[in-house]
């Protein structure tokens, strides 16, 4: 897929450049590039390490770990990386919440949907029975008063 190249500034260094759809300037790119190479050879000399225990040993932003777990960098060399779950703080190698949260957040949207579904329902109940309510409307057929 080819995007338009625009210009605009550079997340890493504020520079105005033109994006080719590295959403970085080249320079910030090849620096993107050393850096998470050096994180995937550290990753691979410690399995089973943390995000945090990433950063405390490499000084590598957290943000850009973060970005390359979202990307799937880690997953040739699967179940290397734990990080926390975005709900509870355990350990998990993939998603953003462990299977545990997720099971409880599809829960709770599932409980929001039902409650969304049945406050539109009584809603519409109301509004039918309102109808109802209304005097039934008289249509002469013919002059009343020829009857
Ligand atoms: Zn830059
Ligand atoms: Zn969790």
């Amino acid at each position: 897929m080819y995007s338009r190249p625009k210009l605009k500034n550079c997340p890493g260094c504020g520079k105005l450049f033109t994006d080719t759809g590295l959403g970085l300037c080249v320079e910030c790119y090849r620096k993107r590039e050393e850096i998470e190479k050096q994180v995937l050879d550290y990753v691979r000399e410690h399995p089973k390490v943390t995000v945090s225990q990433i950063v405390e040993d490499t000084g590598v932003d957290i943000r850009i770990i973060k970005d390359m777990l979202r990307r799937g960098m880690f997953m040739n060399i699967k179940g290397s990386v734990s990080y926390p779950c975005s709900r509870c703080g355990k350990l998990i190698t993939n998603g953003a919440y462990c299977a545990e949260c997720s099971a409880i957040l599809h829960e709770e949207i599932k409980s929001v949907s039902d409650k969304m579904i049945a406050a539109r329902n009584a809603r519409m109940k109301k509004a039918l029975s309102g109808a109802t309510r209304q005097p039934p409307k008289i249509h002469w057929t013919t002059n009343p008063n020829n009857l």
